[in-house]
């Protein structure tokens, strides 16, 4: 039986005060009226996946927001 390894990224949800800094962008704040780099924070935990929001760094609006779906954590079942 084959048994490959694969790298399975532990994600629950246990760490709230960390941030993923890899995915940390810039996007546009209407109140800095410039791209502005954001932070993300976990907003709501839907069945279909987790819902971020992210704030601007500066002055900490909301300036977008999406769902992570939850796929990564698809346990591989084969027969
Ligand atoms: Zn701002």
């Amino acid at each position: 039986m084959m048994n490959p390894t694969y790298r399975v990224p532990i994600r629950k949800n246990k760490r709230p005060a960390q941030y993923d800094q890899f995915e940390a962008t810039e996007l546009y704040c209407p109140r800095c009226r410039q791209a502005m780099p954001v932070r993300k924070r976990l907003l709501l935990v839907l069945p279909e996946g987790d819902k971020y929001e992210y704030l601007c760094a500066a002055c900490l609006t909301a300036v977008g927001d999406k769902i992570e779906k939850n796929t990564e954590g698809i346990t591989l079942v084969r027969p």
